[in-house]
Parts: C-alpha cells; structure tokens; sequence
C-alpha cells in the first residue's frame, strides 16, 4: 500500500504508522481560508494511493450540494450527509482506512470520542472546520478536536477589507444565532484589525 504522506511531518506519521495505530488530523481556520480544498486534496491524494475513503459532512450544511462536499472555489468531491456523530459511525465501514470530515463544528462534542475511536481502529481521520464562531470564540467541538488530534493544520484567508492575513469570519447580516448556514451572502474573510465581533450589517452602520 503506497503511503500518504500530505506535510513536512513525515518522520511523525511513519512512527504513528509503525505503532499500528490511525491518528486524527484537523484543518482549521476562517470561512474562505481553504480548509474544504485541503480536505478535498488529502482526500483525493489517499484515493491516489488506493485507499479506501469515506467522507462526511453535517446534513445543516445544505450549501451548492446535498451528496458532495463543494469548496468556495467550486472544487468537489461525493460525501454523505449525516445528522449525528452516532450516524457517521453506523455508516463506517470495516475496510475504510481513511475518514474525512468537513464542517466539524456543526457536530457535537460526540465527534471527539467518534474520532478518537477510529483513530483507534487504525483509521486516519481528517476534520476541517470553523475554529471560531462569529464572535471570535471558539467553536466547539473544534477546540477539543484541536486538543487530541496528532497534527493540525491552521488556514488563513485574505481579508477583503485590506488585503492582509485573514483569521475571522465577518457576519455581514443581522443575526445572533451561532449557526446561520451561508457563504460570501452571509460572511467575508477579515483580520484582526478589520474584524467586528457582531454583525455588520451595511444597514446597521450607515
Ligand atoms: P473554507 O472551507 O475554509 O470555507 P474553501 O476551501 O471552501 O474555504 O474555499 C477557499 C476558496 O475561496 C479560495 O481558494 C478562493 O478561491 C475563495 N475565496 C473567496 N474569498 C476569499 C478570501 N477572502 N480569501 C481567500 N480565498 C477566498
Ligand atoms: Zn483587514
């Protein structure tokens, strides 16, 4: 079986790999950072290297497609939507070797224990997701996934404000709901001096 080796931390992973164990890795960062397009690269890579993948994503994130996962930049891939970490774990199969997981902060705090598990069962898993909320807090079950996982990964996106490294997403409507599912009609990419943490709705500030 060709190995799959994505970053610098090869020496890591082949002594993971030795232990004979799976391990868990996760993609964070803003909303447009490119955290579904690396996802979408692993995942294609392992497929490369004949691998067999499953890949999940929240049935919440109803975006551009119900059976695949979509990137911002229109770059795809077929997943399952499942409403629960229980349901994604009904839908494992033995034979998988590698999990994806995208939008892990529609999930609840299950999907650590879920990864743990298949981590355990020599299945390497991978989660992107939204490491903070509108606000700028932490975005549960990210923080925690964060915490377990073997290698993590942050993206930035490009601020459309300035032009700099970008680390939040700007809600540009009138919401408090933590979760108000939507792409560039709901949140642009913002860095910490341009960042507002409460709508900012053009309504709001004219
Ligand atoms: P995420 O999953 O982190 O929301 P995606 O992988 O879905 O991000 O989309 C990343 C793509 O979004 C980029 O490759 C780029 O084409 C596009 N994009 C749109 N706005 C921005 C921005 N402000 N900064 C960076 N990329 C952006
Ligand atoms: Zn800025």
């Amino acid at each position: 079986m060709v190995e799959e080796f994505a970053f610098d931390n090869t020496e890591e992973r082949r002594k993971v790999r030795q232990n004979g164990t799976g391990w868990i890795e996760v993609i964070v960062g803003s909303m447009f950072s490119g955290k579904s397009e690396e996802l979408i690269r692993r995942l294609n890579r392992a497929r490369i290297a004949r691998q067999r993948v499953q890949f999940f994503k929240p049935r919440i994130d109803a975006r551009y497609s119900v059976a695949e996962i979509a990137s911002h930049s229109g770059h795809k891939h077929d997943s399952m939507p499942v409403s629960s970490a229980t349901e994604l774990m009904a839908a494992i199969l033995d034979e998988t070797q590698v999990v994806g997981i995208d939008e892990g902060q529609f999930f609840d705090l299950e999907l650590i224990e879920a990864a743990n598990k298949l981590a355990h069962q020599g299945k390497r898993v991978i989660i992107a997701g939204l490491d903070q909320d509108y606000t700028g807090k932490p975005f549960e079950p990210m923080p925690q996934l964060l915490c377990i996982a073997e290698f993590i990964t942050k993206t930035h996106a490009i601020c459309v404000k300035c032009g700099s490294t970008a680390n939040y997403s700007q809600r540009t409507v009138e919401s408090e709901a933590r979760v108000e599912v939507g792409a560039a009609d709901k949140y642009e990419a913002r860095c910490r001096k341009c960042f507002i943490p409460h709508a900012d709705a053009p309504t709001l500030h004219s």
